[in-house]
């Protein structure tokens, strides 16, 4: 593939950061680099508290392990998501149940979460916790999600892993909740090549998950442990990476909505297919640009474009498959309408990263014009 789909934009300046810090000697998981890191995202996101971890997954399952969700715990979490959001789940034993979305943007919809909390709580299941995820880059509908999910005295994990920089309401991704994740994997919006952080206003949980992140080491000389830790802390080079990157954010989030509204113009005519998300993305970062295609009005397929642009190099994919279809889910419930399956079925997601120069998005257009006029 000569056209990524969302790869890495890391350059001089990053180069900068990853050197200063390994000539510094602080090369171990602890580090001025490190501290500044979950600083500058906290104060960007507005939290009190963020704490680095080796990756978006490691965040989620470090959540639920704090807050002891555990075998015979229901977790209602949508179904149209990446599977680490759903793999943290299974991680501690509890069981997901599946949540369909809104078909305009692929977020979690309030009323099935409704109808799923009150269909768990009248056959008795513990339901500690919900996990929505801001799909592509574009929050979920925060204020019905959150009164629904407190109403029923559930806590709120947020999987902003893809909406680092998009707001809802005035207020950024990674501050809803009762915790948020970040990740910084090599395909997001922005990278530390890998890693997560976990965002909250609850000191208590923070340091929890900080402990557990490196052994659960207690506070003493010799190495006591009274509870299972793991080993996913973030290493200070990469959050010196991660530095680096934070400072070009705005700017990496101002080419991938240029790209999102160049797709949106080339696919103005184009009668059956509609950028996913909607047409109000004045908040989200654009993070990736989706379209989902009805054929019966179109003409074409997403698969058809698909394979048009894999045959000169381009690198396209379809959205997430629906975690109820998937084979790990085999036996497991939701509260499911057949939107997200509409949206994987008829959904493609399309080159949108910010190192994409001009002239790689031109023979982009150039292939979406051979289908879409033919
Ligand atoms: C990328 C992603 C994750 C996992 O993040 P990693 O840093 O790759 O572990 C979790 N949830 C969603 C929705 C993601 O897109």
């Amino acid at each position: 593939m000569k056209i990524l789909l969302s790869p890495p934009d890391v350059g001089d300046l990053e180069h900068e950061y990853v050197m200063a810090a390994l000539r510094s000697g602080w090369v171990a998981p602890a580090g001025p680099d490190l501290a500044a890191f979950e600083q500058e995202v906290a104060a960007r996101v507005g939290v009190t508290h963020a704490v680095g971890l080796s990756s978006g997954t490691a965040a989620l399952h470090l959540a639920l392990v704090s807050w002891g969700v555990g075998p015979g715990d229901v977790v209602p979490v949508s179904t149209l998501t990446f599977a680490a959001t759903v793999n943290a789940i299974r991680y501690v034993g509890a069981t997901p149940h599946f949540v369909d979305c809104d078909p305009e943007t692929g977020n979690m919809s309030p009323a099935l979460l409704e109808q799923a909390l009150s269909e768990l709580a009248a056959s008795g299941q513990r339901v500690p916790v919900v996990i929505p995820v801001d799909m592509l880059g574009k929050c979920v509908d925060y204020a019905p999600i959150a009164e629904v999910t407190q109403a029923h005295c559930a806590l709120l994990l947020a999987d902003a892993a893809e909406s680092f920089g998009a707001t809802y309401g005035g207020r950024s991704a990674g501050s809803f909740g009762d915790a948020s994740v970040l990740s910084f994997n090599g395909n997001k919006i922005m990278t530390t090549s890998g890693g997560g952080m976990l965002l909250t206003d609850d000191e208590r949980l923070a340091a929890h998950v900080r402990k557990l992140s490196t052994q659960a080491r207690e506070p003493v000389a010799h190495y006591e442990h009274a509870e299972i830790g793991f080993n996913y802390r973030l290493s200070n080079i990469l959050a010196a990476l991660g530095r680096g990157q934070l400072t070009r954010l705005d700017n990496m989030i101002k080419r991938r909505r240029e790209w999102r509204e160049r797709y949106r113009a080339n696919f103005s005519k184009s009668l059956g297919v509609r950028i996913l998300g909607g047409d109000d993305d004045a908040q989200d970062n654009c993070w990736l640009t989706a379209i989902v295609v009805d054929p019966l009005v179109s003409g074409w397929t997403a698969t058809d474009l698909g394979a048009a642009m894999t045959e000169v190099g381009v690198e396209t994919r379809p959205i997430w498959k629906p975690m109820h279809l998937q084979p790990i889910s085999r036996g497991l419930g939701g509260t499911l309408d057949g939107s997200a399956e509409t949206i994987f079925a008829q959904g493609l997601t399309l080159p949108s990263g910010s190192a994409m120069t001009d002239e790689q998005f031109a023979s982009v257009e150039s292939v979406i014009r051979s289908v879409t006029v033919s």
